[in-house]
Formats: structure tokens, C-alpha cells, sequence
């Protein structure tokens, strides 16, 4: 936060903009005909907010006990919605679909690394939920007890997830990537009770496993940790401690395959999920149930134009987080939809899986991540090109800005040319997406995430806390409270109002800077943590890093502020050139260094020219695919490299590092 806290110099905007992109799509009119919104949505909610998502709650979600009360925001910063209300997430996910006659419906499409598959059915979801919510009972979890998820992408998971929401246990789903260390200090934040995992998973073409990384972090010490039951995936050996380890297929298999859900307040928590960890120690956001299920089955379905009945839906998200909580588990299964979940890495065994993958279930939503979306673009678009992807009708990002070039790239090789683009922003902390074009209604901008959905109201402020005009930057805001919210961070009440409500009293600070482009419509610029001061002008990450990827040699690139005598900061650049073309550049004898600095003045100016550009293999990423700009700060800085557990490959830092202490 220090930079958001440093006075601005008066003459230059808090954030200054100066990327422009004017490329415009509009909807297209038969997309637009079919669509789930029109677009006096957007006029209804602002009419009248609350009774639009109590509108919404009613709809979309099925209530024990209905609700009277919508919102209550006397306790703020924690809010209360349809607080008297009553009612069981798994029950709205799985159970009244059955009931509605839709049991048959494919719930899960499971695609494993190795090649096998699953269908499973709505009615099938229903026994086998049960079954484990009547085990998890049986091993002696509670209502309100916290159950630790260390998982593959399997079906199970999302069974085991569902099966704590039947018996009011708040789940903490942490990432299978993770290390015993990371699992270990969240099941002490958490207390759990129960740690559900799987001998291992299958990654990169082999079976990795998953239950040491358990073993490990229970001998470090965890006093609360019953039971850890354990599902096998892979087969491979594993050490057992009797009494404490269970195996999934024992006791859930021979449980009864009928369970009464648990009738929860709304108010009761859900999950807690910790942050990806990309600018520090990571927090448990916590989220209970009816305001969560009513903004994730609204946005799923508004946002994606879901039509259950027809649609194939793929998130390639993980369950470790959030997207796979909101967009894979509870978004999709409260709204009924047929979705693809696919356990394994996207080049495995070769780098078409996605595309054959799509190709196999006629997918046709995709939802995925820039960073995946870039690296596709550096394997190059003949692999996409080989397999039929006609059945896409509508794409969507979540995760960081997508750049102009990846989002016009996504659309044309992925989207046949066709497709509209969602570009999601929304956080951990705001449980569902909170600022998206609607598909059907919104003029597309590359780049821009643009409006607050429906029921949402967001901002851009300056320094001191006013709105900034359009064609100006600053820092994104939301203004009021919003169903989906998180109602704090686990055991840290005090971090909780520091971390979002300190800075501008009263409104949510994202930690995100923004701008407002003309129309007003919204455009992400990075971590105000990551906001680079040059000779007095505050530069955005993401529109350098946009100017870079613009150029047809680049695939990735990273760029952080590093200390200058002389400028304050100097941009520092790391790129990843794609396979072929990046290949034939350096064939030729091109100077990339310079033909890119010149590239970046071309496209924003000289101000913006990186002072150093580095040409990596990798960048080093979180497990949810977010560049940690941090680390390579401390490298452009020469410091020791900080904190990197969550880092998807810690290896890559020494590659880096090495790298960087090459003369090229
Ligand atoms: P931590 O808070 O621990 O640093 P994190 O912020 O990476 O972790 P998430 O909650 O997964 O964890 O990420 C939310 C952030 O991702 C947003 O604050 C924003 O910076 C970025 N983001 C997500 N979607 C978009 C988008 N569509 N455009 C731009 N940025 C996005
Ligand atoms: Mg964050």
C-alpha cells in the first residue's frame, strides 16, 4: 500500500493511462436474441438494488425457510443477507434437480489425465453425496466443523466439498499443488477437524502423489485433526497410520446413499478459502451461504448465458481456488448445468488436450485464464487449428487483465471468429464476478472488463477519496455491499477492516488500480502494490505488459518498477518469446532488447520504455496462474528472492535468477 499512500504529483493523474485500444465488437444480433439478458437488467437493479437480489434470491435458489429480511448492514463491514432466511447449498446443487425431474442430466463430464472418464449424473451426484455426508457424520464431523480438502481434480473432491455443505461443515480447500508446509498453517488457521485427500493425482503423465504432503503436515503438529480420509486415485503405495487414516471407498461406499441435508442459516459460513498469495501472506476469506449461492448462481448464469438443458460448460479452473468454489462447484451445479472438469495439465500428452478435450464433450462455454490463453498463443495456433472447436459459443477470462492481443487472439482462434468474450474481474474476497461485459448486451472492448454487473456498484477514486472523471485512473472501489461478499477473514477480524475498509472508510478497496476510459467503462491496470513511479508519472503494469505482448515475437511478458538513482524507478521487463516466431527473430540477428524498447515508446511512449528487458523461459506464477510481480522485483533489485511457497514451480526463480547473472 505504500504507493497508494505517497502524494500524487498534481500534474499527473493517480494512475496514468495511456494504452489505447479502440477496437469495438458489438453483440451479435442472433447471439443477442437467444440471451438469458436484455439489457434493462441493468436499469431494474439500479432502480431497486436490494429488491433486485432479493428478486434474484428467490429465483435461483431454493429456500427451507424463506427469507424477509434482505440486507442488514448495521454490523458493517460484515453483512447480513436474507439473514432469517434458511436453506442447505447442497440441497440447491444436487438434491432439487433430481427432484425436478433432471436426474439424468450428466452433472460431470471427468476427464482424467491418463485418459479415463466419468459421466455422472445428477441423481448419481444426489447417492454419492450422501453416502459421504453420512461417513463424514459417522467419523464425527459436526455441523459448523472445519474439514481441510487437499485434493486432485477428481470427482470426489467435489463430492467431499458438496458432502461438508449437506452437514454445515465449512470446508477449506487447499490447492493439491501445495506443500505440507502451506497445508499445515491452514489447517491450524482453520482447526480442522478432517483432512480429505487422495493417495495422489495424476500430472505431466504421471502419478504424483498427495498423501505424504498429509503425513508431513500432521507431524508438524495439528491437535484438532481427527481423521484423514483418503480416496484412491492412482493406486500408488501409501503410508497409513491406523485409527487415524480412512479409506474413502470403506466408509463411503457402504454408507446409506440417502441424507437429510442440513437446514443452515444463510448467514452460516460456507468455506473458507485461502488467497492465491500473490502479494503476501495469504488470508482466509471466509463466505457463508445464501448471498453467496444467489450471486454465483445469478452471475453464471447471467454472465456465461447458461442454458442447462443444452450447454456444455468448462471452467478449467482447479477446486484450489476460488474460480473452482464459485465457476466449477457451486455457480454451475446450483444452476443445473452438464460441465466438462479435466484433472491434468493442459499439454498432456500433448499440447492439443484442451482442444480434444473440447472437441471430445462439444464444450461449449470456456472459461479460462490469460495466463493459459498466452501460453497457447506461444505453442501457436495450428495446434488449436487441428481439432474442431465449432461447438463454442461464448468465452470468458478470470485471473488478470487479458491483453488486447491474447483477447483478440482468444477470439479468432478459439472462438471461430464469433464468440463473445466475458472478461470477469471479481476476488476471492467478492466470492462471484463483480465487473463483466454481458454477452448479448455489451460492446465488447478488448482489455476492459467495463461494467459493474447488475446489482453491483463499483467506482474509481483518487487520492482523496473522490471519483475520478472519465479518461482518468485511480484506484477500483466498491461502493456498496454485495451478496457474494466475504464476511471477513478467518479468526482476524481487525486484518479484515484494515486490508479493504481503512484506505477509503466506508467503500471496499480491491488493492486493484483502475481506470475510466471515456464511456466510463472500467479497465483493470494491476496491484496498486505494483504500480511503477517513473520520474514522477505512475505507469500501470498491465498496459506495458500489453504494449509487450502486442508485438507478434512476444507471448508473455512481466514488468515491475525497479529502484533508479535517477528516475525513481525503472521499468524492468521479463518476456517470453514465442516458440516460432521468437525463434526466427533471433535467427535473424534482431536485437529483441531493442526492437521491443522501441516497440513500447511506439505504443505508449518513451516514459514507458523499459530500462532492462530480460528474455526468460518461464515467469513465475502462482498455482491459479497470476504472475508474482513481487519476486521479480527482488531480482530486478538483486535482493534475495522472498517469500515463494505458493509459487506453482519454485524452481523457475532459480532459472531466473541464473539467468539474469548470464550477460546475453
Ligand atoms: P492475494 O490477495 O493473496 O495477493 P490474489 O489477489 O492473487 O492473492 P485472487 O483473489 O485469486 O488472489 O485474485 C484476485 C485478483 O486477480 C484481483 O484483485 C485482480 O488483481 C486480479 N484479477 C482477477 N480477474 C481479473 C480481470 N478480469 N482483470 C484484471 N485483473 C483481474
Ligand atoms: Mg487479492
Amino acid at each position: 500500500m505504500a504507493q497508494a499512500a505517497e502524494p500524487t504529483n498534481p500534474e499527473h493523474p493517480d494512475i496514468e493511462n495511456l494504452l489505447t485500444e479502440d477496437r469495438r465488437f458489438p453483440p451479435d444480433p442472433e447471439f443477442a436474441a437467444q440471451a438469458n439478458v436484455h439489457p434493462e437488467v441493468y436499469s431494474w437493479a439500479a432502480a431497486d438494488r436490494l429488491g433486485f437480489w432479493a428478486d434474484q434470491a428467490r429465483e435461483l435458489i431454493t429456500w427451507s425457510t424463506p427469507f424477509s429480511e434482505v440486507l442488514d448492514w448495521s454490523g458493517a463491514p460484515v453483512a447480513r443477507w436474507f439473514g432469517d432466511g434458511k436453506l442447505n447449498a447442497a440441497y440447491n446443487a444436487v438434491d432439487r434437480h433430481v427432484e425436478a425431474g433432471n436426474g439424468d442430466r450428466v452433472a460431470l463430464h471427468f476427464e482424467g489425465e491418463p485418459g479415463d472418464s466419468r459421466a455422472i449424473t445428477y441423481a448419481e451426484l444426489q447417492r454419492e453425496v450422501s453416502r459421504a455426508a453420512n461417513a463424514l457424520t459417522e467419523l464425527g464431523v459436526g455441523t459448523g466443523d472445519r474439514v481441510a480438502i487437499y485434493m486432485p481434480l477428481v470427482p470426489e473432491a467435489v463430492v467431499a466439498m458438496l458432502a461438508c455443505a449437506r452437514i454445515g461443515a465449512p470446508h477449506s480447500v487447499v490447492f493439491g499443488g501445495f506443500s505440507a508446509e502451506a497445508l499445515h498453517s491452514r489447517i491450524l488457521d482453520a482447526e480442522a477437524k478432517l483432512v480429505i485427500t487422495a493417495d495422489g493425482g495424476y500430472r505431466r503423465g504421471s502419478a504424483s502423489a498427495l498423501k505424504p504432503a498429509v503425513d508431513e503436515a500432521l507431524e508438524k503438529g495439528a491437535p484438532t485433526i481427527e481423521h484423514v480420509l483418503v480416496v484412491r486415485r492412482t493406486g500408488q503405495d501409501v503410508a497409513w497410520t491406523e485409527g487415524r487414516d480412512v479409506w474413502w471407498h470403506d466408509v463411503v461406499d457402504s454408507a446409506s446413499d440417502t441424507h437429510a441435508p442440513v437446514e443452515v442459516e444463510s448467514e452460516h459460513p460456507l468455506f473458507i478459502l485461502y488467497t492465491s498469495g500473490t502479494t503476501g501472506k495469504p488470508k482466509g476469506i471466509f463466505h457463508t451461504t445464501g448471498g453467496y449461492l444467489t450471486q454465483t448462481a445469478f452471475t453464471h448464469r447471467a454472465v456465461f448465458d447458461l442454458k442447462p438443458e443444452t450447454d456444455v460448460y468448462w471452467c478449467t479452473a482447479d477446486i484450489g481456488w476460488v474460480t473452482g468454489h464459485s465457476y466449477v462447484v457451486y455457480g454451475p451445479l446450483v444452476n443445473g448445468a452438464t460441465q466438462v472438469i479435466y484433472e491434468g495439465t493442459p499439454d498432456t500428452p500433448d499440447k492439443g488436450r484442451w482442444w480434444s478435450v473440447v472437441e471430445k464433450y462439444k464444450v461449449s462455454i470456456l472459461y479460462t485464464a490469460p495466463t493459459a490463453i498466452r501460453t497457447c498463443m506461444k505453442w501457436g495456433e495450428e495446434i488449436p487449428a487441428a481439432h474442431d472447436l465449432s461447438s463454442i459459443r461464448l468465452l470468458g477470462s478470470v485471473g488478470e487483465s487479458i491483453n488486447p492481443a491474447a483477447w483478440t487472439w482468444y477470439r479468432r482462434v478459439i472462438g471461430g471468429d464469433k464468440a463473445p468474450i466475458v472478461d470477469t474481474w471479481w476476488q476471492t474476497e467478492t466470492g462471484a464476478i463483480m465487473i463483466s461485459p454481458l454477452p448479448g448486451v455489451t460492446t465488447a472492448k478488448p482489455g476492459s472488463a467495463q461494467v459493474p454487473l447488475p446489482g453491483i456498484a463499483a467506482d474509481v477514486l483518487d487520492d482523496d477519496a473522490q471519483p475520478v472523471p472519465n479518461g482518468s485512473g485511480g484506484y477500483l472501489v466498491l461502493t456498496e455491499p454485495w451478496p457474494a461478499m466475504l464476511r471477513g477473514i478467518w479468526g482476524d477480524e481487525e486484518r479484515f477492516r484494515d486490508t479493504y475498509w481503512s484506505r477509503f472508510p466506508g467503500r471496499y478497496f480491491a488493492g486493484d488500480g483502475a481506470k475510466k476510459d471515456e464511456d466510463g467503462d472500467i479497465w483493470l491496470l494491476g496491484r496498486v502494490d505494483d504500480v511503477m513511479n517513473v520520474s514522477g508519472h505512475r505507469l500501470s503494469t498491465t498496459e506495458i505488459e500489453s504494449a509487450l505482448v502486442s508485438h507478434p515475437i512476444v507471448a508473455e511478458a512481466a514488468v515491475v518498477g525497479a529502484n533508479d538513482e535517477t528516475t525513481g524507478q525503472a521499468v524492468v521487463a521479463f518476456v517470453i518469446l514465442r516458440t516460432e516466431e521468437g525463434d526466427a527473430a533471433q535467427a535473424s540477428g534482431m536485437d529483441v532488447q531493442a526492437e521491443l524498447r522501441t516497440h513500447v515508446a511506439k505504443e505508449i511512449g518513451p516514459i514507458a520504455k523499459p530500462r532492462r528487458i530480460l528474455v526468460v523461459q518461464e515467469l513465475p506464477k502462482t498455482r491459479s496462474g497470476k504472475i508474482m510481480r513481487r519476486l521479480l522485483r527482488d531480482v530486478a533489485e538483486h535482493r534475495v528472492v522472498g517469500d515463494a511457497t505458493t509459487l506453482a514451480d519454485s524452481s523457475v526463480m532459480d532459472l531466473i535468477t541464473a539467468g539474469l547473472n548470464t550477460p546475453s
